[in-house]
């Protein structure tokens, strides 16, 4: 390790019992989700909302007024849509444009490694009729970025989501595009915040919080500089500028508005990827389910994203099947006890496939990677125990964990 420590704020706010929640499958050692009294998590709670409660009509009005204030009349871009051109950034990208009459600019941040999938998919949905500014960093400086944010966030794949934050805002000051508009409130949606619950957007100064969950570009940069793995004339590249948001003055000189078409439309990821197989030539992955779930149709797009996920598995004790199951419960598609079954069967399963490719991408040997992992276990003695030299959960949504 070049480290040994970690500077993921997020552990120490984990519950020290881990608990299910009583509708759906997540625990409640999900970072920022909140339980109430009856055991129920907050995003089943918001869904209970989104599928009885909230007028779509009414959201769909107040979606037209905003549209009213920014269309554009000359033909120049009126909205910045951030994404891969996977089903949700194409459901978005494609309403606005041909739904709703907007003249859209789409951006992407280009994953750490395409899968062949995810490149196609990214052609298929620019062929659709949409401009994309497509950016890659510097590939030898996010590679750097990821080791470092594997080892010291438990995370490599936070620089991309810090990348993929940040370049809306960075197009929209460049570009002088006021309005942006994101896909799903995941806060919301798949448990955590609930505090922009009844927001159509997002303030400038949440940003830190919710998105970078306390972490930023800035301590990764200066571990760096520390142990010298970034000189100081390079920590102040426009490359890491990429990662940062534009200075919250220019964006209120701008005007900026981030706004979440989830507020404004019913968001059922299901049928996000019906709407973008039928018009923005999407494609389920050819290879069948990802691994650590059951799915075939979410984040198809980075070779190294298991890790993410099995990350989190590691941090959490849940993962990418419990994160999909618990979606499709809230959504009325399957059952509690269904969803359970599919987590027993696919959370937590180690990511073979492109562990190579992910090892030499982050010049790390499979001894180095191990013992980051068992980092991460040893800070998480309430859901890790050890038995005869294996890691066992403690608990487990379908009660098979050693303490259960
Ligand atoms: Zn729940």
């Amino acid at each position: 390790m070049l480290f040994g420590k970690t500077l993921d704020r997020q552990l120490e706010k984990r519950p020290g019992k881990v608990r299910f929640c009583a509708k759906c499958v997540v625990s409640n050692q999900r970072p920022r989700i909140t339980f109430d009294s009856e055991g129920v998590c907050s995003a089943c709670r918001y869904a209970h909302e989104k599928h009885r409660e909230i007028d779509w009509k009414e959201r769909e009005a107040r979606l037209m007024d905003l549209l009213d204030r920014h269309r554009s009349k000359n033909g120049r871009y009126d909205c910045v849509v951030p994404g891969s051109g996977g089903k949700d950034s194409g459901f978005v990208a494609h309403q606005l444009k041909y739904r709703y009459g907007m003249n859209p600019l789409t951006v992407t941040f280009a994953p750490h490694i395409y899968t062949d999938i995810g490149w196609q998919n990214y052609v298929a949905f620019k062929d659709a009729g949409f401009d994309n500014v497509l950016i890659f960093p510097d590939g030898k400086t996010v590679r750097k970025l990821s080791r470092m944010a594997f080892e010291l966030w438990g995370d490599h794949f936070k620089i991309f989501g810090l990348g993929q934050k940040a370049i809306a805002f960075n197009i929209a000051t460049r570009f002088g595009i006021p309005l942006i508009f994101y896909g799903e409130n995941g806060e919301i949606e798949y448990g955590g915040s609930v505090k922009n619950k009844e927001k159509p957007f997002e303030d400038i100064e949440d940003w830190s919080e919710l998105y970078f969950q306390g972490s930023t570009l800035d301590e990764l940069l200066e571990e760096g500089l520390q142990k010298r793995l970034f000189t100081k004339e390079e920590a102040r590249s426009e490359t890491f500028q990429l990662y940062k948001p534009p200075p919250a003055s220019e964006l209120r000189s701008l005007g900026a508005e981030m706004h979440w078409f989830s507020y404004y439309k019913k968001w059922v990821p299901q049928e996000n990827y019906y709407y973008a197989v039928e018009n923005t030539g999407f494609k389920a992955n050819p290879e069948g389910r990802s691994e650590g779930t059951y799915s075939k149709y979410a984040s198809l797009d980075d070779k190294t994203d298991g890790f993410h996920y099995w990350m989190a598995h590691i941090k959490f004790g849940i993962c990418r099947a419990t994160s999909d199951a618990a979606h499709e419960i809230r959504d009325g598609h399957i059952t509690r006890e269904e969803g359970a079954a599919l987590v027993r069967r696919y959370d937590g399963e180690f990511p073979a496939r492109h562990f190579r490719t992910f090892l030499d991408y982050l010049g790390m040997d499979e001894a180095g990677f191990r013992e980051v992992v068992e980092m991460y276990r040893t800070l998480s003695p309430h859901i890790w125990k050890k038995t005869g030299g294996e890691w066992r959960l403690r608990h487990t949504v379908w009660g098979g964990g050693v303490d259960d």
